[in-house]
């Protein structure tokens, strides 16, 4: 056991050399040359990460998660609009709420916890009451491990004239993405995922069609929020000036533009770019399977939905809710469950970003498990599990 526990919770998660390097500078003022050049390549490397093309807007605002989701419904949702959320778990549940503020007509389809919702459900949702403005997927619900088919939900909502907005805090910069392909409006994530920031900064990036939306409301977003106000900002600091509103976070900026930079060099001999970081994703992905399953543990998502930046694991018969507190005195930091309604019955690893380069860290996060559960009288065979994540990735 080393002595620096090794961070492996569904965000944040531990970041790469050169990130951690880029947030170890004096703090830089959001005028500086340095700066401008870095918040201006930050917003044109997000649209390569997104899949999105050179008319989509990045915004790019000090806040966590839970801002970005704030501002996509603040532009686009009017007071009175109808929105259907395709619910998979805690954090559809949050964004609902968001949309219920914001004076919206929110309804779900809801899906057992651990279940993923297809098109078909969605079509007759869509069909059983008034026509959404907005459709909102959560593309991996941390609460449940669970991933959506972002392409099939969005095509849905794109045959019923909505908009659609993705709530990707959990799998943008790893779970594939191809946010213009796919017709996507708004996607948005938080620096402390996959895209391998520490947490303070909420990432978005829009379309026209959204944008156009947000030209239509009657009711205008919170100052804060509001992409009119923003995107003035961001095209100066892209064309090489600054400007100002509020201020940027002027230290996470640049750390950003390092880890998209991160992202887009990646090569992986066979692909390059976003191509090799999803591939990637799924290996590994695949491999810590391989690992929980030689441990005899069995996921909460159900098969063909589970995420591949995160897993959700059932706690085996005999086994309670600390077995987290036992894996961290073995020196890896892994996640209770968060759905309210089975949150005791399961735990969560992440395994998105940074670690993915690091086969050695997932190796030692399963070992870990292995251990926590044999000191939780509940023996496994640690080694097979090693071998089984070592020959999944071998394979
Ligand atoms: C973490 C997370 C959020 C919330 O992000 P915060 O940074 O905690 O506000 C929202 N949605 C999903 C899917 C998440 O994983």
């Amino acid at each position: 056991m080393s002595a620096t526990p090794l961070l492996m919770v569904p965000g944040p998660i531990e970041v790469s050399p050169a990130v951690l390097a880029a947030t170890s500078i004096a703090p830089p003022s959001h005028v500086s040359a340095a700066f401008i050049e870095r918040f201006g390549s930050a917003l044109g490397r997000m649209r390569a990460v997104w899949g999105a093309d050179a008319a989509h807007q990045p915004m790019v605002l000090a806040g966590s998660g839970t801002l970005a989701m704030e501002q996509a419904i603040a532009n686009v949702v009017d007071p009175g609009d109808a929105v259907v959320v395709v619910n998979t778990g805690y954090f559809s549940d949050r964004i609902a709420e968001i949309v219920t503020r914001r004076g919206g007509r929110a309804r779900s389809v809801r899906a057992e916890p651990g279940a993923a919702i297809g098109a078909d459900a969605l079509r007759a949702e869509l069909q059983a009451g008034p026509p959404p403005s907005v459709v909102c997927l959560t593309h991996v619900d941390t609460s449940t491990g669970v991933r959506v088919d972002v392409p099939s939900l969005a095509a849905a909502a794109k045959e019923a004239g909505a908009l659609v907005v993705v709530d990707g805090v959990c799998a943008t910069g790893g779970e594939r993405l191809d946010m213009a392909a796919w017709g996507v409006d708004v996607a948005l994530t938080a620096s402390q995922k996959a895209i391998g920031l520490p947490v303070g900064l909420a990432l978005s990036v829009v379309s026209p069609a959204a944008w156009r939306a947000r030209e239509r409301l009657r009711m205008p977003p919170a100052l804060y929020l509001d992409w009119m106000v923003w995107q003035p900002i961001f095209e100066a600091y892209e064309a090489g000036r600054p400007s100002y509103f509020a201020t940027p976070a002027t230290t996470l900026i640049p750390a950003l533009d390092v880890a998209l930079g991160e992202l887009l060099d990646a090569d992986d001999g066979a692909s390059r770019g976003m191509e090799a970081v999803f591939t990637r994703h799924e290996r590994m992905g695949a491999a810590m399977r391989a690992g929980w399953a030689a441990l005899g543990l069995d996921l909460l998502p159900e098969a063909g939905a589970e995420a591949n930046t995160l897993s959700a694991i059932r706690l085996p018969e005999g086994v309670g809710p600390d077995l987290p507190a036992r894996i961290g005195k073995r020196g890896v930091i892994v996640a209770g469950g968060l759905h309210p309604s089975i949150r005791h019955t399961y735990f969560r690893v992440g395994h998105m970003g940074w670690v993915t380069t690091q086969p050695e860290l997932l190796l030692r996060t399963v070992e870990a498990v292995g251990a926590g559960l044999t000191d939780a009288g509940h023996p496994v065979d640690v080694g097979f599990a090693a071998i089984a994540v070592e020959a999944a990735l071998d394979g």
